[in-house]
């Protein structure tokens, strides 16, 4: 159990105080044991070593997404996303859930998620007889996108006991033809009350989270910071599945949920337990609620009306008073506390309650943090230095709406998650990709975090980017420090857990460009190789 891995003639990236790059490194057990020059690393050989040779590539510490939904992400996997490009039309749509029901036994749902019939070639829902010529023996729901409509066929509208004779529920309507019969397309609360019978079972999930931790570990990622998921009970299968194996990354937890994240986080309050409960691999992480909407909406919470609309500021799920109601006293109590929180005017609103926390009740390094802190205003940064608040920037969310932050908040998009402008404080921002948002490659953030570059080419806030090794400060070890582990992950370093990953060429001559193609060869926690390219094999 004490192998030894040495690998040198590399390019290795510590992220240490230094910021040094040295060229070897040497893991014994679970920890680092020392970084160097080659030379020095291999007078550590004994027969127990393993030696490495990195040929040049880059080797650095394994990357923290400090805010993405492993659940949902899962899940979408399991099921067949009508965004993708290869969906285009009905047919497009049926063929693939053809092909979804010949691997899924008997009985068991088939999903889709994400449909817009506005987008679609037919520019309609498909019919049930259409879901019907699928299969008669499984369950099929067709979501749509906005999450509030669904088409299902016989298989489902049995099991929900609908029929030709039930009322449409209160608030909801089960279309119906002219003849009376139910064809399958279930609007709100008769799509909600179908979509709580199509719920994915605890097998499914531990499914889900077991392709969704593959997925990670093959772009590098060794520790997640989960930002909840599908209601209470989602907290137990993430802790299971991470003690168990099935998720091999570390996983910080947040407490709260997608939906009515409020109830969620006053049971949490009231169960005694606080941010930091649990071991290396798995611990309790800050409650969290939703004070505004989705930047790309756009819904997000505004001080200045939108660019696009002057008649529209977003939407905000809390008033003031509300939030410190919740957030005082759990601060008190000893947890972390965030939001979601994308627009300046919910940014303000959540600096406001921490300000009144912090002053109410002084705590020693309570590490507050803002998720996603979309317009992060020079005032905002200068408050979130003075509070020690950590923020949770998406970098990638500019290459993917960017353009769209162009045109809905105007100059203000150039503000949007200002790396630079947060060095330039010092407040401790720690990257994450909000997946499924966007893509949760980390090479595609660190692209987007040192160019800020959108989907249309235009640079937002040229600015605001930052240098590779501060994009991978913030992507390690600041998220290390964002989950109270700077002790023991975020950067190379002796006596810390051997997380470590290693790239398919060196990253810091890379050309810019490449960045996003940049292939992880091979990924180890804790010591262990969780992953390791098969035609790149680098231990024979
Ligand atoms: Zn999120």
């Amino acid at each position: 159990m004490n192998r030894k891995y040495l690998f040198v003639d590399g390019e290795v990236i510590t992220v240490n105080a230094l910021d040094e790059i040295t060229e070897a490194v040497a893991v014994q057990g679970r920890h680092i044991i020392a970084t160097g020059s080659t030379e020095e690393i291999l007078k550590l050989q004994d027969e127990d070593s393993e030696i490495i040779n990195l040929n040049g590539r880059t080797l650095l510490p394994g990357l923290i997404d400090s805010h993405l939904h492993i659940t949902m992400y899962g899940t979408n996997e399991l099921s067949i996303s009508c965004k993708d490009e290869s969906v285009k039309s009905i047919d497009n749509l049926l063929q693939q859930l053809k092909e979804r029901v010949s691997q899924t036994p008997a009985g068991e749902w088939v999903r889709a998620w994400g449909y817009h019939d506005q987008k679609i070639a037919d520019r309609r829902f498909p019919t049930k007889e259409e879901l019907d010529s699928v299969s008669t023996e499984h369950p099929i729901i067709v979501v749509r996108a906005c999450g509030h409509i669904s088409a299902v066929n016989s298989y489902a509208l049995n099991i929900a006991s609908i029929d030709n004779q039930t009322p449409d529920p209160e608030g909801g309507k089960i279309e119906r033809n002219e003849s009376g019969e139910a064809t399958g397309l279930l609007i709100e609360n008769a799509h909600m009350k179908m979509f709580q019978i199509a719920a994915f079972t605890a097998d499914e999930i531990t499914k889900a989270h077991a392709v969704a931790s593959e997925h990670f570990l093959k772009a590098g990622i060794t520790s997640v910071h989960d930002a909840t998921g599908y209601g209470p009970s989602n907290m137990r299968a993430l802790q299971q599945d991470t003690l168990n194996g099935t998720i091999k990354q570390r996983v910080y937890a947040m407490a709260g949920a997608l939906n009515e994240s409020e109830v969620v986080v006053k049971a949490f309050l009231a169960s005694g337990v606080v941010t930091g409960l649990g071991n290396e691999r798995f611990k309790l992480g800050p409650v969290k609620v939703f004070l505004d909407g989705s930047s790309s909406g756009p819904t997000i919470w505004t001080r200045e009306p939108y660019t696009s609309n002057p008649s529209d500021h977003g939407v905000h799920y809390f008033e003031q008073e509300q939030l410190e109601e919740l957030f005082i006293p759990a601060h008190e109590q000893g947890w972390q506390i965030t939001s979601h929180a994308q627009g300046d005017a919910a940014i303000d609103m959540l600096l406001t309650c921490i300000e009144k926390a912090n002053e109410k009740f002084p705590r020693v390094d309570a590490r507050h943090r803002i998720e996603h802190a979309g317009i992060a205003s020079p005032d905002l940064i200068e408050r979130m230095k003075k509070q020690g608040v950590i923020p949770t920037p998406n970098p990638a969310f500019l290459f993917e709406y960017g353009d769209g932050y162009v045109e809905n908040y105007g100059k203000r998009a150039e503000q949007m998650y200002p790396l630079a402008s947060y060095l330039e404080a010092g407040v401790k921002a720690a990257i994450a990709s909000d997946c499924p948002v966007t893509d949760f490659n980390p090479m595609r953030g660190i692209h987007s975090a040192v160019t800020r570059v959108s989907q249309a080419g235009q640079v937002i806030g040229e600015d605001k980017t930052v240098s590779l090794i501060e994009a991978i400060r913030m992507y390690t070890l600041n998220g290390a420090y964002a989950s109270f582990s700077e002790k023991e992950t975020g950067s190379l370093e002796p006596g810390k857990l051997a997380d470590l990953i290693i790239l398919d060429r060196s990253l810091l001559t890379a050309k810019t460009n490449e960045i996003p193609s940049i292939k992880v060869e091979f990924t180890m926690i804790d010591g262990e190789v969780v992953h390791e390219l098969v035609s790149e094999k680098i231990h024979v």
